[in-house]
């Protein structure tokens, strides 16, 4: 058991508490990570809210960070190797697994839990619940480690933490979940991290356009930075038939990043006949309904979700990090701003605002 630093969710809509807590030591398929940097995700701010989780708990999942000490039954990481954590840990021997989707493993709730039985985090004794199993709000981290993928030790640990979510879901929307071809139209709606993910992942892929739409001018602007060829500002009244008319009757791939049922609707619109619209932002609540005007699918459009750009992160990680040292993937313009834990609310503040690409917690 070790003395840590941790931003701890206490109640819903209120900042976050810096608290010392305690977090175990592994147990024999477990790592313990000191964490380096993690991005601070909608989905934090979403859990902020008190969509999700229980009180007490930490939060971040977007996390890179160096091995401080493993499990004595753990292989694939050693003491002193850099690392990228994500929240798709799986089994490895389920169908999903066995068919190639480990991101949708059906034994994940499983191998959450811990051989001793007891928290990973805890405070005098009571436990405080880890966010997907990470719970990189804090400086060190405790995880399965089947939740980590090496990566090599010149790659800066702050820009590799944007792997751990917006990367893996959003280059992974364009490459893996639509497989967007060569030559192709791309439409991304919503220009946030994933957002902006999607754009570089379509212009990796080869895409001849890429329409970027968001609501704030300031956004199409960095669309443009990071590929984009057009812009459309979603405020004004005729967003799919703009859309249609830059790329001359519909694109071939429409992607909502953002996770809005309007949004959906237009993705469908904006394709052209057998285009293909992704769904990349989780729409909430789960219980909503989206409603698609039939006459779309007389010309075999089609309309697919998303979970997390459909990773393998063992092998994506890598292939994407690869692509930075390449400079095919620009991973700095994409942090906006680093801070340290303490000041970890401000970055909720400035993500509510829709000032930034992406803060990362820098320790
Ligand atoms: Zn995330
Ligand atoms: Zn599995």
């Amino acid at each position: 058991m070790r003395d840590i630093k941790a931003a701890v969710f206490r109640a819903a809509n209120e900042p976050l508490s810096i608290e010392t807590v305690q977090i175990a030591e592994p147990d024999p398929h477990e790592v313990l990570l000191r964490t380096a940097a993690s991005g601070v995700c909608h989905s934090d701010l979403h859990a902020l809210e008190g969509n999700n989780d229980v009180p007490p708990a930490v939060f971040g999942h977007e996390p890179a960070g160096v091995v401080e000490a493993v499990g004595d039954q753990v292989s694939n990481v050693a003491v002193g190797d850099h690392v990228v954590a994500c929240t798709s840990f799986s089994c490895g021997s389920c169908a999903q697994c066995f068919g190639g989707h480990p991101h949708l493993c059906s034994n994940k709730l499983s191998m959450s839990g811990r051989i001793s039985g007891g928290s990973r985090l805890s405070q005098d004794g009571q436990p405080i619940a880890q966010m997907s199993g990470l719970g990189s709000f804090a400086e060190m981290m405790l995880v399965h480690e089947r939740a980590l993928v090496k990566i090599d030790d010149d790659i800066p640990l702050d820009r590799a933490a944007l792997c751990g979510c917006a990367i893996t879901t959003g280059v992974g929307a364009a490459l893996n979940t639509a497989e967007v071809s060569p030559g192709s139209s791309v439409a991304v709606f919503g220009i946030g991290g994933v957002g902006i993910s999607i754009v570089q992942g379509a212009r990796i892929a080869g895409a001849r356009q890429i329409i970027g739409i968001d609501l704030v001018e300031d956004k199409l602007a960095l669309a443009k930075h990071f590929g984009a060829t057009h812009t459309v500002n979603g405020n004004s009244a005729d967003v799919v038939k703009q859309i249609k008319r830059l790329s001359n009757g519909g694109v071939d791939y429409a992607f909502d990043a953002v996770g809005n049922k309007l949004l959906a609707e237009q993705c469908l619109y904006c394709l052209r006949p057998r285009g293909l619209a992704t769904l990349v932002g989780a729409i909430y609540p789960v219980t909503d309904k989206v409603e698609l005007m039939a006459g779309h699918f007389f010309v075999e459009k089609r309309i697919q979700g998303c979970y997390m750009g459909s990773n393998r992160f063992q092998q994506d990680v890598p292939r994407y990090l690869d692509l930075y040292k390449q400079g095919r993937l620009n991973l700095d313009d994409m942090i906006s701003e680093r801070m340290p834990l303490d000041n970890i609310n401000e970055a909720f503040a400035a993500m509510k605002a829709g000032e930034v690409a992406r803060s990362v917690i820098v320790f």
